[in-house]
């Protein structure tokens, strides 16, 4: 998609800081962070928000919430427990859509902000 500049990103011809690839998906840090870690998940087709996918999306759209545990993981922010059970750690994920949503660029990313609060404009 012409203009789009997570296309771009993905077809690496601008730079960003990729921290995980493969043929479907990119991750790469945001470059305004919100938190310790934020990271974004992409798919490398173009598809401009969660509202223009249907069924035949849910494999690409689980396929990006499942690599969220395996970098949370690389960016030490995972969910761990300690010997009563008590959970530590953690992040959240967050998908803005529309301009109701919050979306600014229209090209789905799911967002992964981790670390130890407080984050910059997160409850
Ligand atoms: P949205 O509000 O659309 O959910 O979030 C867009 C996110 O993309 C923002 O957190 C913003 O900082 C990030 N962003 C915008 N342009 C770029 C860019 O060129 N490179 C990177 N790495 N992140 C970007
Ligand atoms: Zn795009």
């Amino acid at each position: 998609m012409e203009n789009c500049i997570f296309c771009k990103i993905a077809a690496k011809q601008i730079p960003a800081s990729v921290v995980y690839e493969d043929d479907e998906l990119l991750a790469f840090k945001d470059i305004n962070p919100a938190a310790p870690v934020h990271l974004l998940v992409i798919p490398k087709r173009h598809v401009a928000t969660l509202s223009d996918c249907g069924a035949g999306d849910a494999p690409l759209l689980g396929k990006m919430l499942g690599l969220v545990p395996k970098l949370a993981a690389e960016f030490g922010c995972a969910v761990s427990y300690g010997a009563d059970g008590t959970p530590n750690g953690g992040y959240k994920t967050l998908i803005n859509s529309g301009p109701d949503g919050g979306q600014e660029v229209y090209h789905l990313h799911l967002h992964l902000y981790g670390g130890p609060r407080p984050w910059r404009g997160q409850r």
